[in-house]
């Protein structure tokens, strides 16, 4: 039998998927990590099942006990599951700015959701430091153990990559791999799965795709981490500073990708081969198809297809959202059946 023992074993071992078109525009093998398909939709399952799962080592959680976290809704969302499937309950501190259906979804998976205002990290009351706050206040009264996961600081975020995606992905290409890029939100999937894969052959080259308005472009281009100008509507990924996950990692090629070439990209790979994506997949994908043109024809690269579209309908799949973004409105998002029932 192929059984998996419940959701916390159904994460990961998501295939890779050949990017047609973007393989063909380059000469090269484009693959596309589906971390859509993990349990809760995106690649931060990884991270929520690892931290979860070394807390529990650590001693730090018992039965009944309590997940806080501050997070873009993706980590948050990992945690939850895991967390009901382990006997947890969860507190989420996310900015109000964040899409609704990932918001949603939280309430769904029985997560306890704290919304406070978008504010930069340097204000004392951004979600990052609420989120710590509050899991200090919640420890004074909680007896079954309070867990602040803590992804920008806490390593076992980038060990789950170290020990999965890396790993997946060198089995699942046989070796073959000239370059590995994705973009930053904690770094946990960069760090962890470069770490590994430079592990099996320092050769691969190491990519960082930066939205606008972030600093890893600058970071891991001049060694400075310079914000660059400019906003994003992707969501999940753009750092402006430096965590202790990403401060050792090598990073050979460094892209500063804008909306208005990442998020035509998803719109064409939902059109044309049937994938549905967030917009960090955009900035991932346009990243890959860059390392590409500097590798050369005949390289295989692989990124990360973060999250699933669904999460974004009312932002990145909204046409009068888009065109308040001066972003390009696809035809078919406005198109009108005329069939009759
Ligand atoms: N894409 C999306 C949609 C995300 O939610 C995240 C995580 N916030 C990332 C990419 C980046 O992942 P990481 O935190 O491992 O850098």
């Amino acid at each position: 039998m192929n059984v998996k023992d419940g959701i916390v074993d159904a994460i990961g071992n998501t295939p890779l998927i050949k990017l047609e078109r973007a393989s063909a525009a380059t000469g090269c093998t484009i693959l596309g990590k589906a971390e859509f398909m993990n349990p809760g939709q995106s690649v931060k399952d990884r991270a929520g099942r690892q931290m979860i799962l070394e807390a529990e080592k650590r001693g730090e959680l018992q039965p009944g006990g309590l997940v806080v976290e501050s997070t873009a809704g993706n980590t948050g969302i990992g945690l939850a599951l895991v967390a009901n499937a382990r006997g947890y309950r969860t507190v989420i501190v996310i900015p109000e700015t964040q899409s609704q259906e990932k918001k949603d979804m939280l309430r769904l998976c029985g997560a306890e959701l704290v919304e406070v205002p978008a504010l930069p990290y340097a204000n004392p009351n951004n979600y990052q430091h609420v989120g710590r706050r509050l899991a200090d206040e919640l420890r004074k009264t909680e007896k079954n153990g309070v867990l602040f996961a803590d992804q920008w600081n806490n390593l076992d975020n980038r060990k789950a990559h170290y020990t999965s995606t890396g790993p997946e992905i060198w089995r699942d290409t046989g070796g073959k791999i000239d370059g590995f890029i994705c973009s930053v939100g904690t770094g946990g999937t960069l760090a962890g799965t470069s770490t590994y894969l430079l592990e099996q052959n320092t050769n691969i080259a190491i990519g960082c795709a930066d939205p606008r308005g972030a600093a890893m472009y600058h970071l891991f281009k001049d060694g400075k981490p310079t914000v660059t100008e400019g906003g994003s509507i992707t969501e999940g990924i753009g750092l402006a500073r430096v965590t202790p996950i990403i401060e050792d990692i090598r990073v050979d090629h460094s892209y500063l990708i804008p909306d208005e070439e990442a998020v035509p990209i998803i719109f064409d790979l939902l059109e044309h081969e049937g994938l549905c994506l967030g917009g960090s997949s955009g900035i991932n994908v346009a990243g890959a198809i860059r390392l590409a043109k500097d590798l050369g024809k005949g390289a295989t690269i692989v990124t990360v297809l973060a999250d699933y579209g669904n999460r974004y309908q009312s932002k990145l799949f909204n046409p009068e959202f888009l065109r308040s973004k001066n972003l390009p409105v696809p035809d078919w998002l406005t198109r009108k059946t005329d069939i009759k029932p």
